[in-house]
């Protein structure tokens, strides 16, 4: 509603209508402004890389609309100088923007989970890294200006309009005067009233300067003045050896809207029944909206040098992380984007670049271990989504994943854990929770350890998931140490010399019967466990159904109600001689204190609370009270 009357209110022939900035626009300029220090000049790649742009989706327009042309056929960016005014303009020719456009995309940022970011920023202690991965876009300008002024006619329109702002709390637009219009044909003009610490770029040299390091790539010429600054060649189509680390950084940093650097590049031309160039990076930080739920990628799809869009899903949403260009020399131009999802050759190269990019990964694993493990540590989470996604290329990403396990800090492969199977073991052991500290600390480890037993530790949501789906690796089932019955028996305890207690009473069934009795239905069973060896007790889950990480994650998402897990005990702890001798009648308040206790701590050291966090603390003071007492 109020909205609406604002817009009512503010019809463009009553003059400039103010609008104020969303929240999280002026929460991003002011970061921004105070953050960003050095390499003020990259204000200067994001103009000319949105200027490129929109002459990329007016040329993608015309390809049905030709007339959006008009007899302006070449499209450029053209930058100019006025130092009277200590004024810089990037223009280009390019589709341009109507009156609502320039309210929405110069007043909002709408890239999906900005929300999400900004509440990161809040917590996080280096906004510079963030807002890096976040992209700075349009308002970096404000870096430099002290006063903004947009006009833009959008291609086959009249009208023009004019946005302006300070940068501070809000823009205006009104409808462009007579010397406004006259001064600008078809697409935008962005000037800058630069601001007293940025007039060294009111020289020709900086300027220069500037855009052939950051925006040499661009593929429509770049002029200041009638010059000519950027070579304007598609830096995919150039030989490999002929480009510099700086280029390709250049190109990643202004294609990607990052602040990074490219942690991989991948650069090849695929000849043969299809023809098409491939250049792309994995970034070095994870980018802002990795997790988004759109999951969407960012590789752009040209077809002879023009863009087609960067939706073209070229790569599995288990490698969105991975940005660049795909430019096909064989697809038909006018191909619409609607017809791209079925499109044979697109097909056909997704399926060729995902392979081509796994086996990058691969040698990248093989050649430089070191940068491969910082990629999985930024990556991994995500990659193994492809675990339970992609079954066809599930073994060259087993290949790839690496894991924490039991055995010291070193990230492992699957390779390595099977070539350190225990004689006698047959299936590969995971321990799956919240946290790597929580988990090294599980009772459940305890017979695995002393019997020299690897165990890979699983701390990402995703492990629950794709781990219940695959068979195995290299013939090998996976078990879950939390789940069903753990046969160690058939494996020697390691040479550790691990004592194992005298069982510490008699005769177990009865108190075991007992055990059950009293917790009754907050247990699914009682039952002696090899896995423990210092503990007195552990939970796991029935055979049958999820392990206890996953029971745990479902019964959150409340997809279902959580199973009764089976207490195992320890026949060798102290406890255990403690119930033995509270057999009688008149103990049976001690026994059922103890057996509780015995559970909740079970719950407990898995990262849950008690079943009834009162009685524990009862329960827990009466005992340390008798032990006092005594
Ligand atoms: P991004 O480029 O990441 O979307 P920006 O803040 O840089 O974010 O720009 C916001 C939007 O404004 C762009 O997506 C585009 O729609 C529009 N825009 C910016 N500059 C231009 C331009 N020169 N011509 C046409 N549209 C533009």
């Amino acid at each position: 509603m109020t909205d609406e009357r604002a817009e009512q209110t503010n019809e463009p022939s009553e003059g400039p209508e103010a609008h104020e900035y969303k929240a999280e626009v002026a929460r991003i300029l002011h970061l921004m402004v105070h953050s960003v220090y050095t390499e003020k000049e990259i204000f200067l790649r994001e103009l000319i890389s949105n200027a490129s742009d929109a002459c990329d989706k007016l040329r993608y327009a015309a390809l049905t609309a030709p007339e959006l042309l008009g007899d302006e056929l070449e499209l450029a960016i053209t930058i100019s100088i006025d130092k009277a005014q200590k004024s810089i303009t990037v223009s280009d020719n390019g589709m341009g923007m109507d009156h609502d456009e320039l309210r929405d995309n110069l007043g909002t940022i709408a890239r999906s989970g900005t929300k999400a970011f900004l509440e990161q920023l809040e917590s996080a202690q280096d906004g510079t890294k963030l807002i890096g991965q976040f992209g700075v876009g349009f308002y970096s300008s404000f870096i430099v200006a002290e006063h903004v002024e947009v006009l833009s006619r959008q291609a086959g329109s009249d009208e023009v309009y004019a946005w302006a702002s300070d940068g501070a709390s809000g823009f205006t637009i009104a409808e462009a005067t007579d010397e406004q219009a006259a001064s600008i044909g078809r697409g935008t003009a962005v000037r800058l009233t630069l601001n007293e610490q940025s007039m060294n770029f009111l020289e020709e040299h900086e300027i220069e300067r500037v855009v052939r390091a950051y925006s040499d790539h661009i593929i429509f010429p770049v002029r200041l003045g009638d010059r000519q600054i950027n070579t304007a060649s598609a830096l995919w189509d150039r030989r490999k050896e002929e480009i510099s680390e700086d280029e390709y950084r250049e190109f990643y940093r202004s294609t990607g809207g990052a602040l990074d650097e490219p942690a991989l590049t991948i650069h090849y031309r695929a000849e043969g029944r299809n023809e098409y160039a491939v250049l792309l990076f994995v970034p070095t930080f994870r980018p802002f909206d990795l997790y988004q739920p759109s999951r969407s990628g960012h590789v752009r799809l040209y077809v002879k040098r023009v863009f087609i869009t960067s939706d073209a899903e070229l790569l599995p949403a288990y490698l969105r992380f991975v940005r660049g260009v795909v430019d096909s020399l064989d697809m038909p131009l006018n191909i619409s984007r609607e017809m791209l999802q079925n499109n044979p050759t697109v097909q056909a190269i997704r399926k060729a670049v995902t392979n081509r990019v796994l086996n990058e990964f691969k040698s990248c694993a093989d050649k430089d271990p070191d940068s491969y493990i910082s990629l999985w540590e930024t990556f991994g989470p995500v990659i193994k989504e492809g675990l339970y996604e992609d079954p066809e290329r599930r073994d060259a990403l087993f290949n790839l994943a690496r894991f924490r396990t039991t055995s010291g800090d070193a990230w492992r492969s699957l390779k390595q854990y099977v070539e350190s199977f225990r004689e006698n073991q047959t299936a590969i052991y995971y321990l799956t929770g919240e946290d790597q500290d929580l988990l090294r600390q599980s009772p459940q480890l305890e017979g695995f350890r002393a019997r020299g037993i690897e165990v890979l530790l699983f701390s990402d949501p995703v492990d629950s998931f794709w781990v219940t789906n695959a068979l195995g690796f290299d013939g090998k089932p996976f078990k879950s140490i939390t789940q069903g019955d753990a046969d160690l028996s058939n494996i020697d305890m390691a040479e550790s010399g691990t004592d194992v207690a005298a069982p510490a009473v008699d005769d177990l069934a009865p108190v075991i019967e007992r055990l059950k009795e009293t917790l009754g239905e907050a247990v699914g069973g009682v039952e002696v466990s090899s896995r423990l060896v210092e503990s007195p007790a552990c939970l796991v889950a029935p055979t049958e159904g999820p392990d206890r990480a996953l029971d745990r994650i479902l019964a959150r998402q409340d997809q279902a109600a959580r199973q009764a897990p089976i207490l195992e005990i320890n026949p060798n702890h102290p406890l255990l001689g403690a119930l033995g001798d509270r057999m009688a009648p008149a103990r049976g308040e001690e026994f059922s204190d103890l057996a509780w206790l015995l559970l909740d701590q079970a719950r407990v050291l898995e990262g849950e609370l008690p079943s009834d966090p009162a009685k524990f603390a009862a329960r827990l003071n009466a005992w340390v009270l008798k032990g006092a007492g005594e």
